[in-house]
């Protein structure tokens, strides 16, 4: 990565004086000091508290699954910042970032479990910065290709789209307008042309990303890894995706499309068991979805009858579409009349249910109602039988007596999704997949009581459709986010743990995404109830013990311990090749686990650390600091509830994709003396790098990796870190000559030490 691609964001302070909305003594600490940060930079008018008066407006204006905004299990935010520059977003992470305070971005605000917007760990004030204003939509219709700001919906997406291009392209994405594209595109996104062109993330070919560094990173500074991971894998645990490039698609100026429905007595059961075996085989410009809902019907013996809701899109004229669908799906039995032509914009009205309301309505950010909801998803792989769907319609018949509705939305894949390998992105759900079903259940009202009846009867149906869907893992898609299926606890969540709920979205996928999260984040400041845990490898790796913390086993003369040293490896996502460390478990064991030695040879990589500084590198062997970066260093009281210095290392982005190429980035203390009080605090400061290197031990069988492990303890308190010994001498070096030449560095002052230069 080179940071000349990079955008370095120049920080301007704007001087704005406090507003009176934000008397500072009502605000616990981190947040006074977040707010004072954020108003050095920008505008008030950006900002909102809970006592600001349009807080509650704010919050729900985009919050689409209205039980959250009552929950009394659910906190909501403690600051909303409204962003609508690049800039805007950059001082927010900062201040969040550098106050200790987690951060959510809103997009769309469309997330199933309402997780841009409120969250379930009341010990953890959290901030919302709301992308809603920041959506500007630039379509080159000449190279078929958009940038697409994350807090555009996808209605506007398609409007551009369609008409910056004189009608002649689109998009594949979702069938929802309003929902966001920073979530969606991040998530995965799938609509009515995903058989044809794939899902959204499929088609995107550029993204520009911010994380803690405040470099804006597009495709070629954030590197093909984690390119990869905010296409599908969800851009939330990453950072805040900006804006998508898109690579647009040609749409036909006519399109088709139809929308029937039949129930029991039109022989629905059979044309269902028909559809699965139709649906995924059908040209791939064909999209025809059902949609199952038990309904009320007074001639029906049980009172309520099963409808299903046939919607078809073809991307031709109506013709060549009656007679693909009366050739295949004859049973359907369908009449001229039932085919309608339209453009491609006409049809994303179409295709929601929202026709004849004109084009403009896709432009609309409000959504034609909100409720409350639950979703589940399940994938099919194999046809369900006449007789097993008899027993389902029973299920939700039982259900719509007891007043409850369940919808199976039912989404075929097949078409181009067969050909698309599992691992091209971290969507995993391509051959062999027949369809999606999406289980919905709406309530109007936000009673804790009537929510309870819908969740465990949505719960109930899921249980029952077990023996009907994938298993082995039970797959589900991550957009339609479960919190039933697993959630990550604490700050530092256990991979191994994860994997129980990660697997079923990412199947193999996820421990590329874990590993991806451990480079660019691996102290987790990108967090919700389901973000990916950072997994760190080591270059290291035992044949014979796995995973034994501390041991002391083998022969090498080198080692204090007597282990032999095996050669480092480079990283790999081959299973066998390289131990998985869980940061909890390493965590958990590290107390008196290092054992000195003299050892010449480091290992490497593998860093961790739960609150404080960590220097992963990429390879055994010479591995040099051309140029230091000094980045960010505070010390926040409050911050996990404990006094620590915690370490902010805006640069580690860049260095945990190509480690030490053109930057570094570290932060340190000037002075010693930080550390009476426990062993929390980092001592990269005088007493452990400025004064004397000696003290920078080299330490062996160190506690996230059992035996083999040597390197450099920089911090012997919680965090840990490795470092070859070149890259170490480099690093002792530069901060040594930074620190000659650092008098911005106010003396009396040496918390704050964040300042910035690049490494050009
Ligand atoms: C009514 C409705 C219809 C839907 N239809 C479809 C459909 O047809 N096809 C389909 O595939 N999915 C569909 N979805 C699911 C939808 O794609 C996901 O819920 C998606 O995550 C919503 O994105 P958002 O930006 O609107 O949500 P948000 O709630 O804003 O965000 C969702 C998640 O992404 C994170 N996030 C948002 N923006 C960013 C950003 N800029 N950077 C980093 N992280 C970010 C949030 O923190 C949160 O974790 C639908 C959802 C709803 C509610």
């Amino acid at each position: 990565m080179a940071i000349s691609t990079s955008t370095i964001l120049t920080i301007l302070p704007f001087l704005f004086l406090p507003s009176s909305s934000f008397a500072q003594s009502s605000y616990p600490a981190p947040f006074r000091s977040f707010i004072d940060c954020f108003l050095q930079h920008l505008s008030p008018d950006l900002i909102y508290t809970s006592n600001s008066t349009s807080y509650e407006s704010v919050l729900q204006s985009s919050a689409q699954n209205l039980r959250f905004l009552v929950s009394k299990t659910n906190q909501k935010p403690s600051i909303i910042v409204t962003a609508d520059s690049t800039y805007d977003v950059s001082i927010t992470i900062r201040c969040a970032c550098t106050y200790g305070l987690q951060l959510r971005a809103r997009s769309g605000g469309h997330d199933y479990e309402g997780m841009s917007y409120v969250s379930d760990d009341k010990e953890r004030p959290f901030v919302v910065v709301d992308l809603a204003h920041y959506r500007s939509i630039d379509v080159d219709a000449k190279t078929r290709t958009a940038w697409v700001q994350a807090g555009a919906t996808l209605g506007e997406v398609y409007y551009n789209v369609f008409i910056k291009s004189n009608g002649t392209l689109g998009f594949p994405a979702g069938q929802c307008p309003t929902v966001g594209a920073g979530g969606h595109v991040s998530g995965g996104g799938f609509g009515a042309m995903m058989r044809k062109f794939g899902t959204a993330a499929d088609n995107v070919i550029d993204a520009k990303i911010l994380g803690t560094s405040g470099v804006v990173l597009d495709r070629r500074a954030m590197g093909e890894d984690l390119f990869w991971a905010v296409r599908g894998g969800g851009a939330a645990s990453f950072g805040v995706v900006l804006a998508y490039k898109l690579q647009l698609v040609e749409v036909p100026p006519v399109v088709t499309a139809f929308n029937v429905y039949r129930n029991l007595r039109q022989n629905a059961t059979n044309l269902v068991t028909r559809w699965q075996d139709i649906a995924p085989k059908l040209d791939e410009s064909i999209y025809l979805r059902a949609v199952v809902q038990p309904v009320i019907d007074s001639e029906s013996v049980w009172n309520v009858n099963i409808q299903v809701q046939f919607t078809s899109l073809f991307l031709g004229n109506k013709s060549q579409f009656f007679s693909a669908i009366d050739t295949s799906f004859p049973e359907l039995g369908l009449q001229a009349e039932d085919f309608t032509e339209m453009n491609w914009l006409e049809s994303a009205l179409f295709m929601y249910g929202m026709s004849g309301k004109g084009i403009e309505a896709l432009l609309n950010r409000t959504p034609a109602s909100n409720s409350s909801f639950k979703a589940k998803s399940d994938f099919v792989t194999n046809p369900i039988t006449e007789k097993q769907w008899g027993e389902i319609w029973r299920a939700l018949r039982n259900l719509k007596e007891d007043n409850i509705t369940i919808l199976l939305i039912m989404e075929p894949f097949g078409g181009i999704m067969d050909m698309i390998p599992e691992s091209t992105t971290p969507f995993p759900h391509r051959k062999g997949n027949l369809y999606i079903i999406e289980y919905e259940t709406r309530w109007s009202g936000v009673e804790e009581q009537e929510s309870k009846r819908h969740l465990d009867s949505m719960r109930k149906l899921y249980d029952f459709m077990t023996p009907y869907v994938s298993s082995n893992p039970r797959m589900s898609y991550y957009s339609y986010k479960d919190i039933d299926l697993g959630r990550t606890e604490g700050l530092m969540p256990s991979y191994f743990e994860a994997r129980q709920w990660g697997e079923r979205y990412f199947k193999g996928n996820f421990e590329k995404l874990a590993i991806v999260k451990g480079r660019v984040d691996p102290m987790n400041f990108f967090r919700n109830e389901q973000s990916i845990p950072p997994l760190y490898y080591t270059n290291y790796y035992d044949d014979d013990v796995e995973g034994k913390i501390g041991s002391s086993k083998g022969g090498d003369s080198r080692r204090t311990d007597g282990v032999e040293i095996k050669p480092s490896r480079e990283i790999s996502e081959r299973p066998g090749r390289h131990r998985k460390m869980s940061p909890l478990s390493v965590n958990a064991d590290r107390d008196g686990a290092y054992q000195e030695s003299s050892s010449s040879s480091m290992a490497i990589i593998g860093v961790y650390s739960r609150d404080a500084l960590v220097i992963p590198t990429p390879s055994k062997g010479d591995v040099t600091v051309p140029r230091a970066r000094i980045a960010c260093g505070v010390e926040d009281e409050s911050f996990m509830g404990r006094k620590v210095v915690r370490l902010v290392v805006p640069g580690l982005l860049e260095q945990t994709i190509q480690p030490f190429n053109s930057t570094f980035s570290y932060c340190f203390k000037l002075k010693q003396s930080i550390s009476n009080d426990g062993d929390n605090h980092l001592r990269l400061g005088e007493d452990a790098v400025m004064g004397n290197q000696t003290t920078l031990a080299t330490w062996c069988s160190a506690p996230w990796g059992g035996k083999n492990k040597c390197g450099v303890v920089l911090d012997s308190g919680t965090a840990v870190t490795y470092l070859p010994r070149e890259a170490l001498k480099s690093l002792v070096a530069q901060i040594s000559t930074d620190t000659q030449k650092s008098s911005i560095i106010p003396e009396d002052d040496f918390w704050h030490l964040c300042y910035m230069g690049t490494g050009d």
